[in-house]
């Protein structure tokens, strides 16, 4: 099939439309900044000013001191404040989503999907305000009585990725904000736009609050240096750190060499089965959604597919027919499924998994650049049937590149699901129940994220988020993640004359 053409519109006059009614700050831009291009058409936006060496440690100084003052702030009234910025979203919702797709190049109903998403952590954070309960524990002691309590931790610096350039900050500053930590952002140095201006939107709910301390929310806009000295400042109790597993293994041993907590967000390398009982129309669309959404460019991508060999040709069939069909251009255009990989580097390093998966047997359809876009980076998703699951299969590359293999056995199917490095995200299609209670038992899926019947991209804020081995192991949103925020005690108090000591020790004076 020949490489789709694509018709682009200019981006900068849009994007510096929307920074100015989002109000941010003239004084955030400089000439010798860093570059700000959309993905779109590659063109320079703007020239963002960089975080210094001294401004760093300044931040962090004012976070640390905001610490001080929001722990004794009563935890509901923390919730107002993100109330307040939950609010200020919904009124910026349009603008800031429409950034998200100028800065990153997903489709506008995702960039819209991810601001959603900050506003609905932001919705659970203020109930969680309220919630943020300990246990009452039975003593073997008489009359005492033990407890839990659950403190605030101190600043929380959160290193974000590219690719959700926004959501992954609210699912952490919701949170740690609700629990009384500060907050001290590094986001991606290929996305500073949204960072500046949602620091402007946060800005806004600061001043509604009215007695909300300075440093409370602070932006540092770099690069890995910028990182790495957030990461080695003692003062910064937290790291929450989202990114590619190469960048944990860098960022761990630092954190657990200074004993801070560390929530690691690391890559994924995504499967699913499809079983010979699936429901394949709905098997269909999920995969389709979690193999070329976002351009592949999703944490929760689906890049691996073990197909059942009873249904694999009528299947591939179809599936392929999905490929072809798939609208690549222009994210703001509504008809677009499929919009540009962030940069040059991604387009390179699709192309070397391509070639190599070619040389280990693969039979390729599609991966080919769009014409007609010299600074941007359309392909075609690549669809590519596999001998066995081996090489490139093995790795993830931040690429629309879906690797299709058979299977006879569940078992097996499971065993090679598992045979990766990563433990992100994962699914089944099946309407055999066993087969799906099977995959999600102790001896199914070994991922953080199990599902059946649906893919294993756009999780909601309710659940926690993460997942196990190379992924890291941290989790972050809903459920209980965040007691990861809060330093727990255990209380123990007597309100007796006597002093009985635990498992029967005696110490008489
Ligand atoms: P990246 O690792 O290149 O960069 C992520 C962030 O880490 C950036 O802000 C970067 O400046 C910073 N960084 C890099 N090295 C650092 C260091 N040594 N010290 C401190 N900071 C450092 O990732 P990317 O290309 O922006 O994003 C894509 C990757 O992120 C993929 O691997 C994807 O799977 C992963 N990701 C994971 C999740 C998750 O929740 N598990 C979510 C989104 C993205």
């Amino acid at each position: 099939m020949s490489a789709p053409r694509v018709r682009l519109a200019p981006v900068r006059d849009e994007a510096r439309g929307i920074l100015a009614r989002l109000g941010v700050a003239q004084t955030a831009f400089a000439a010798d900044g860093l570059a700000a291009r959309s993905p779109i058409t590659g063109e320079l936006i703007a020239h963002v000013a960089k975080t210094t060496h001294d401004q760093t440690g300044a931040a962090v100084g004012r976070a640390a001191q905001a610490f001080v003052a929001w722990r004794e702030v009563p935890a509901p009234r923390r919730g107002e404040f993100v109330r307040l910025l939950g609010e200020e979203l919904r009124t910026a919702k349009a603008d800031l989503g429409r950034l998200v797709t100028l800065e990153t190049g997903k489709i506008l109903s995702e960039g819209l999907g991810e601001v959603q998403e900050m506003i609905d952590i932001c919705d659970f954070a203020v109930g969680l305000s309220r919630q943020l309960y300990g246990r009452t524990i039975a003593t073997e002691r008489p009359e005492h009585r033990m407890m839990e309590t659950w403190h605030p931790l101190g600043v929380c610096g959160v290193i974000s990725a590219f690719n959700f350039p926004v959501a992954v900050w609210a699912w952490n500053a919701a949170l740690a904000l609700v629990c009384g930590d500060p907050v001290v952002w590094k986001p991606s140095d290929k996305t500073p736009l949204t960072a500046i201006a949602t620091q402007a939107i946060v800005a806004r709910a600061m001043r509604r609050f009215g007695d909300a301390p300075a440093g409370l929310s602070e932006v540092l806009i770099g690069g890995r240096d910028v990182g790495e000295m957030l990461v080695d400042d003692s003062r910064v109790a937290i790291v929450s750190a989202t990114g590619s597993t190469a960048m944990g293994r860098a960022v761990g041993p630092r954190l657990a060499g200074r004993f801070a907590r560390a929530i690691l967000e690391l890559g994924g390398n995504n499967a699913a089965i499809v079983a010979p009982s699936a429901d394949l129309d709905l098997a269909l669309r999920a995969i389709a959604f979690a193999a070329m959404g976002t351009a592949g460019q999703r944490c929760t991508t689906l890049r691996r597919l073990f197909v059942a060999d009873a249904i694999y040709q009528p299947f591939l069939a179809r599936l392929s027919q999905v490929y072809a069909s798939v609208k690549v251009g222009d994210p703001r255009d509504p008809d677009t499924l499929v919009g540009p990989l962030i940069d040059g580097a991604a387009f390179e390093s699709m192309q070397r998994a391509l070639s190599e998966a070619r040389s280990a047997g693969g039979n390729i359809k599609g991966g080919e650049r769009a014409e007609g876009s010299d600074d941007a980076y359309y392909v075609r998703p690549a669809l590519c049937e596999m001998p066995e699951q081996g090489g490139p299969v093995l790795r993830e590359t931040f690429a629309p590149i879906l690797y299709v293999m058979r299977y006879s056995e569940l078992d097996e199917a499971i065993r090679l699901h598992n045979a990766v490095g990563a433990g992100l995200s994962s699914s089944v299609f099946t309407l055999d129940l066993r087969e799906a209670e099977r995959f999600l038992s102790a001896t199914g899926s070994d991922c953080g994220i199990a599902n059946v019947n649906i893919g294993p991209s756009g999780a909601e804020i309710g659940g926690a988020f993460g997942g196990e081995k190379e992924t890291g192991g941290g989790r972050e949103a809903g459920s209980d993640s965040w007691k990861a925020y809060m330093r727990r005690a255990t209380n123990t108090i007597s309100y007796g004359n006597e002093l009985p000591l635990a498992q029967g020790v005696r110490f008489d004076i």
